[in-house]
């Protein structure tokens, strides 16, 4: 039945967001280091924000770029089955189109943080900077 390669499958389940994943926890300590405190997946607030910032009023999400679609993974989807991973990554995006707009009208403000972005830490510092101080 199902005719994913042992390769491939591993590949797909290395892309599932779970708790605490290497990626966020990277993040989570380069903020920390940067003498940020937050909170983590607050379930009261619409998403499940990966990182909170209540005296700032804003939080941070961590997207996983195959699962919400990021531009950078668009030469690299999986060559089989194709609508179904396109149906499953359009409703990530609209969900999170739909979480980002519930918390704007709270009064909340969200930065995404793409997996990718882990790969360039001085640009990744800026943004953050830059959302959690600035705007
Ligand atoms: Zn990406």
């Amino acid at each position: 039945m199902d005719r994913l390669s042992q390769e491939r499958r591993s590949w797909l389940m290395s892309q599932i967001r779970g708790k605490d994943t290497l990626p966020e926890l990277a993040l989570r300590s380069l903020i920390h280091r940067m003498g940020f405190r937050f909170r983590l997946h607050r379930k009261d607030l619409p998403g499940k924000p990966d990182l909170v910032f209540p005296s700032k009023k804003k939080v941070i999400f961590l997207h996983g770029c195959f699962w919400h679609g990021h531009i950078c993974k668009k030469k690299k989807m999986p060559k089989t089955r194709i609508t179904y991973w396109n149906e499953k990554i359009d409703t990530n995006r609209s969900r999170d189109r739909r979480v980002i707009r519930q918390l704007g009208q709270s009064g909340w403000k969200a930065l995404i943080i793409w997996e990718c972005d882990l790969k360039k830490m001085e640009r990744l510092k800026m943004k953050v900077t830059r959302f959690l101080i600035e705007s």
